[in-house]
């Protein structure tokens, strides 16, 4: 007889879900404490290594559970010291992962689907299409992968840890998988990763920002808008076609009389220079937050990151200076965001599972940061870091 029985995967379960789970198994309720901590505060991969559950329960667990559902495939340092894991799933889908040292803290930046169904015209990732949702586990083994890479095994985040959903895929097009992650990384016998460090974006799936707004303990939001007209909005980000301008923003109004004291929301500006970055640009994007009385959000400009699949360019530094200067005369906080990672298809917009085995032959793993660079960079890429 076939009895092909799924597994569970462990770490998508909350602490509540590992109660059950471990009560059906005929184990004590405490176990289930033991196995969150096991998986998420001491960030074990293996049922072998967690040698303080009996060792029948462990065999046990092997065989009804996985506590690991990604690999890595591939390591890619950035002469900056971003790095990007290509990782995979057991079920053969790529998975994007980047993790970006700065001074005071360290930023991962996670994916929520492998590859993307929306078709933003300036993004690299919209090339794969969409090859798959993430599974909650599969969100915050990212995490759990990174941060033992970076730290050791269980090791502590010195800076502490800030996530933002910003890596391949649309967050809310698989809602219920993320905030069943967040909940589970913010957990204090965990990750203990807060929602208020934790920043999500979304390309402006309108009925989500709504059901966002409702939410308690809710993380940051960033709407990427790019384009202050529907007519360029629609060609740039075709989700626009769906929800437009106009119903993007009132759900963006509804998102900001919700925010509690601290709380602040952002808009997301790809520049792509000649397209959206000139000076009337600048004041038709002024008039729109205007309209719906925004202007106290903030503005992040994200200068574009290139790639040969792409036939956009990112604007000049001092088109984008000229921009924010043009912002902020109107009463509008702008700032821009400094690329990381360029030179290893790391930055925005450029997780598109690249690898060895994809088109470009130039692109070989690379361990050695200063070498890296020049290895790494495929024909035509434009360093907007270097
Ligand atoms: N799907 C979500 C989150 C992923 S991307 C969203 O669209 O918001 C995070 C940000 O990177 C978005 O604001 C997106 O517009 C931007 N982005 C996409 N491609 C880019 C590129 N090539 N260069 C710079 N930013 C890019």
């Amino acid at each position: 007889m076939l009895a092909v029985v799924d597994k569970v995967h462990i770490v998508g379960m909350s602490g509540h879900e590992l109660e059950e789970f471990v009560v059906q198994l005929g184990e004590p309720k405490y176990r289930a404490t033991q196995l969150f901590k096991a998986v998420h505060e001491r960030r074990l991969r293996s049922f072998d290594d967690i040698t303080d559950l009996p060792k029948a329960f462990r065999a046990k667990l092997v065989e009804v559970a996985d506590i690991s559902r990604l690999a890595v495939e591939s390591l890619y340092r950035s002469s900056d010291g971003t790095r990007r894991y290509l990782m995979k799933t057991t079920d053969g889908k790529p998975v994007e992962t980047v993790f970006i040292p700065t001074e005071n803290r360290d930023t991962i930046c996670f994916s929520s689907q492998s590859g993307c169904a929306l078709k933003c015209d300036f993004c690299l990732t919209a090339k794969l299409g969409l090859l798959g949702n993430l599974t909650a586990g599969e969100i915050v083994e990212q995490m759990i992968i990174v941060l033992n890479d970076v730290y050791g095994v269980g090791g502590e985040t010195p800076h502490g840890t800030n996530l933002v959903g910003m890596g391949a895929g649309e967050p809310f097009l698989n809602f219920e998988n993320l905030i069943q992650a967040l909940r589970i990384m913010a957990d204090e016998q965990g990750l203990f990763i807060v929602p208020n460090r934790v920043t999500i974006s979304t390309a402006g799936i309108v009925p989500r920002i709504y059901d966002f707004a409702n939410l308690e303990d809710r993380p940051r939001l960033a709407i990427s808008l790019s384009a202050a007209t529907d007519e360029l909005r629609d060609r740039l980000m075709p989700i626009n076609k769906r929800w437009n301008l106009h119903e993007l923003m009132k759900s963006a109004k509804e998102l900001q009389k919700s925010l509690k004291r601290g709380e602040r929301f952002t808009f997301e500006y790809v520049m792509l220079g000649g397209v959206n970055d000139s000076d009337r640009d600048a004041n038709e994007l002024a008039d729109l937050l205007e309209r719906y009385a925004l202007r106290r959000v903030k503005i992040n400009l994200i200068p574009h990151n290139a790639a040969e699949q792409l036939n956009y360019h990112s604007s000049a530094p001092e088109h984008v200076k000229r921009f924010k200067n043009i912002l902020e005369s109107r009463g509008v906080s702008a700032y821009v965001r400094t690329p990381r990672g360029s030179d290893i298809y790391a930055a925005c917009g450029q997780l598109a599972a690249k690898s060895r085995t994809s088109t470009s032959s130039a692109f070989t793993r690379e361990e050695n940061d200063v070498d890296a660079k020049r290895e790494l960079t495929p024909e035509g890429v434009t360093l907007t870091n270097a």
